[in-house]
């Protein structure tokens, strides 16, 4: 009587330590760091855990891969023991083997998606091994599917070299860590694809930032640029003409402009059409920048008006420019098509007084040589066209 008390006094003691092993592999699956760590780790570190805590010989992860489970990772008490850590680990002749589903206990589980207990391995049909290792055969094998819901993620495999090894509170025990083990590998693969998405995300974002940017880039070079002559536009010149203009007060350096504008050009159109006018305004903007030089700064402020900013350049030089401009578009040469066009031109031209009144910003400056052109340019539309003066009067900005 009292024999058979003290048995199972000790039965229900070895069941306690049992129990409260088989919690802590499953407390401390439960605290991985799933940010940290690669699947690859993940599993390695389960497995360490588990031979931790549980009486097993060896154990390892089959993962579904290309239609084939293949080992991704295993563990072996005596590995365990001697504290090595990492992967790769210990693997036995089946771990090198890769199974279909349905094929071997391993391809069971995964197939069925129920717990297999391979009790003796040596009798078992179902248990496949290559004929060379049967020395390496377990005596006892168990598979527990790794599932999520209905899904089956691998099979954790636990093996034992005696046959019967494995007691039904372990297969309980393995059933459960098992099923730990495919939420906390969901949960992993959940948050890596995330961290994936989100990634991608930031990239698409950047791509489309730099779109933005080229975009933005190509429209500000648009609207600086006239598109029908390929000269530089009103917004530009007025920008471009204030430094230019700062740069000859600080250094003393004379600046004119002028402005041209094509006498009766609304006739061109009559005459020959809109098509051959815009023919015309491009030509005339390649002779306008054929006689500017390199610092000189053209414009298309209106529909057949020019401005020309010449920094280093007094009146003198303005008008010679003006003279040659003059010259040239007589023999303006517009292709056998239209040889009866007659081109004439206005320009009116003023330059920076030595002192220019400081009180003016380099803007108003701009705005009051503008107008000084503009009106010389309306005293040779008045007194007949085809002609250039310069700015004589007192103008206002
Ligand atoms: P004025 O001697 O007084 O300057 O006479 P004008 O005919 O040159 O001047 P007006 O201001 O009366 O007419 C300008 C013409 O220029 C009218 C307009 O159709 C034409 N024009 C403006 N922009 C363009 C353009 O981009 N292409 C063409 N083909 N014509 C244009
Ligand atoms: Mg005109
Ligand atoms: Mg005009």
């Amino acid at each position: 009587m009292d024999l058979s008390f003290n048995q199972t006094s000790m039965d229900l003691r070895e069941r306690f330590f049992n129990l409260l092993d088989s919690l802590s592999a499953l407390r401390a699956l439960s605290q991985i760091n799933l940010e940290r760590v690669t699947e690859t780790e993940l599993l390695a570190k389960a497995l360490d855990e588990l031979v931790r805590y549980q009486n097993i010989d060896h154990c390892s992860v089959f993962r579904m891969e290309s239609g084939v489970l293949r080992c991704v990772s295993g563990r072996s008490m005596a590995e365990s023991h001697a504290e090595i850590t990492g992967t790769p680990s210990a693997r036995t002749a089946a771990d090198s083997m890769s199974f279909k589903s349905g094929e071997g206990i391993v391809g069971i589980a995964y197939a069925t998606g129920q717990l297999q207990y391979c009790r003796d391995c040596s009798q078992s049909r179902e248990f496949k091994t290559h004929d060379s290792n049967v020395s390496d055969m377990p005596g006892s094998l168990i598979s527990a599917p790794i599932k999520m819901g209905d899904k089956v993620l691998g099979v954790l495999n636990a093996s034992h070299p005696m046959a019967e090894y494995f007691e039904p509170w372990q297969q309980h025990t393995l059933s459960l860590f098992s099923s730990c083990l495919g939420q906390i590998l969901y949960n992993h693969r959940m948050l890596h694809e995330l961290e994936i998405l989100v990634d991608q995300r930031t990239e698409d974002l950047g791509k489309a930032l730099e779109e933005a940017n080229r975009l933005r880039k190509r429209y500000e070079q648009l609207s600086m640029v006239d598109e029908l002559t390929g000269l530089h536009n009103r917004r530009f010149f007025f920008n471009e003409a204030e430094a230019h203009l700062s740069r000859a007060i600080r250094s003393k350096q004379p600046c004119s402009l002028m402005l041209v504008d094509v006498d009766h050009f609304k006739r061109v159109n009559d005459q020959w059409g809109h098509q051959v006018g815009d023919q015309v305004l491009a030509a005339i903007s390649r002779l306008l920048l054929d006689e500017a030089r390199g610092g000189d700064l053209v414009a298309r402020v209106g529909g057949e008006e020019f401005v020309i900013l010449l920094p280093e350049a007094g009146i003198e030089g303005a008008d010679l420019m003006a003279q040659r401009i003059q010259e040239r578009l007589t023999t303006l040469n517009m292709g056998n098509s239209h040889p009866g066009i007659k081109l004439t031109v206005s320009i009116g031209m003023t330059e920076l007084v030595k002192d220019p009144d400081p009180n003016l910003s380099p803007s108003q400056l701009v705005d009051q040589l503008y107008s000084q052109a503009d009106q010389a340019m309306y005293d040779c539309k008045r007194d007949g066209r085809n002609r250039r003066m310069r700015y004589k009067g007192s103008v206002d900005v």
